[in-house]
């Protein structure tokens, strides 16, 4: 190479150099495959991992764009595409808040964002981020409340990864309750919404109120906050996995908390609990993903109160979602019908053929970014927990166990 040409490419390069900016994955749950960058337009996908199929999270940073307009393309446009109905959640102080400054500015299959002048490094994520950084603020948040004895965290088992998957038991703590909840998220491990509606479950049994004070005096909650512990972290897909997802493992028992979990309702509870509720988030958009609901399952097999159950959460809740109990998706309807189960039976199929004393058993769709019109934020999430909390209250002293 003559040196012409040489310093040529030098130039080339340092004034690529110059404009250049950074798409990286390397934060919480990060998520992403950059095809090209070319000027300001990125072209980026979501990275399947081992999802069958499509599935639509994703989560990356931008790094050395201040100033610049760049517009983001996703070039997997499975369903869609995979932007929420409410533009990507973003973070300008590396994660401490996060905001949807392109609401209503943004498409499925991707968004233009323009960064400020001194906006150096910015983080985009498909819906608010909850990972172990925020279990852990939760837990340091209620400490007092851990040394009061109302909050006790354990450890369910080793992850497949070999790391520590904490499970936890609120309120009654000392002695036989007389009620014992079980509430689990994150089967399904990119479904975070569903982890602030715990949290604002597990808030109520540590409130100084009189929620608060009854259920300390009434009930045991034993909760795993991640049971896809290791998927939370790395930011998969979670839904759909090869050969299935732990949502669909309580037949097989290939991963090592659904196991676990089994082990412990059966063992430390002895095969009863009042209630179970396993809180999930829907598709990223569209008819039955844009509202809090319920897919009630085969009235032949579930406890009869769960439309009781719906209207009270309806009536007590909290936080603006605009829960409806006629939201709810009967079964037999759209894909809530039996054959969705063949693969393995889902966590409440498993409650419900070997636990006694039901009087819920359901999950909950907490949508991503929209519920009948209300913006979706973790602590409207957490609200909508604690008014959950208050109906499974009512629930308990008007209702009658499955037995
Ligand atoms: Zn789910």
């Amino acid at each position: 190479m003559n040196c012409k040409l040489l310093s040529v490419l030098c130039v080339a390069a340092s004034v690529h150099a110059a404009s250049a900016f950074t798409i990286d994955y390397d934060i919480p749950a990060g998520n992403v495959i950059v095809d090209s960058i070319e000027g300001d337009v990125a072209k980026v996908r979501q990275d399947l991992r081992d999802t069958k199929n499509g599935w639509f999270y994703w989560a990356f940073r931008v790094k050395g764009a201040a100033g610049k307009t760049v517009k983001f393309v996703f070039t997997d446009k499975y369903g869609g595409g995979p932007v929420g109905v409410r533009g990507p959640v973003v973070s300008k102080d590396g994660g401490k808040t996060f905001a949807y400054p392109l609401d209503g500015k943004s498409k499925a299959d991707g968004f233009t964002y323009t960064f400020g002048p001194d906006e150096d490094e910015t983080l985009f994520y498909e819906c608010h981020p909850y990972v172990l950084a925020n279990w852990e603020a939760f837990v340091a948040r209620h400490a007092a409340d851990i040394a009061a004895g109302k909050m006790k965290v354990e450890t369910l088992c080793k992850s497949r990864k070999g790391a520590d998957v904490p499970r936890v038991r609120y309120g009654c703590l000392s002695g036989t309750p007389k009620y014992r909840f079980l509430v689990t998220c994150r089967h399904h491990c990119s479904e975070s919404m569903a982890s602030w509606v715990v949290e604002g479950i597990a808030d109520a049994f540590m409130a100084d109120d009189d929620l608060g004070k009854w259920l300390r005096e009434n009930v045991e909650l034993m909760c795993v906050p991640m049971m896809d512990f290791d998927g939370v972290q790395a930011g998969d897909q979670g839904k759909n996995r090869a050969p299935h997802d732990h949502n669909r493992d309580y037949t097989e028992f290939l991963y090592p908390e659904t196991k676990a979990l089994t082990e412990w309702v059966m063992g430390y509870a002895g095969g009863r609990l009042d209630a179970f509720l396993d809180v999930h988030c829907p598709w990223v958009r569209g008819q039955y993903n844009e509202f809090v609901y319920t897919p009630l399952k085969d009235p032949k097999v579930y406890p009869a109160t769960e439309g009781f159950f719906s209207a009270t959460i309806e009536k007590l809740q909290e936080g603006g979602l605009r829960y409806k109990a006629s939201d709810d998706l009967g079964f037999g309807v759209s894909w809530n019908k039996g054959v969705t189960y063949e693969q393995g039976w889902s966590s409440s199929s498993w409650v419900v053929h070997n636990v006694k004393g039901l009087k819920t058993c359901r999950s909950f769709e907490i949508p991503f970014a929209n519920a009948n019109g209300a913006v979706v934020t973790p602590e409207k999430c957490r609200l909508f927990g604690h008014g959950v909390a208050n109906a499974l209250r009512v629930l308990m002293e008007n209702s009658q166990p499955k037995l």
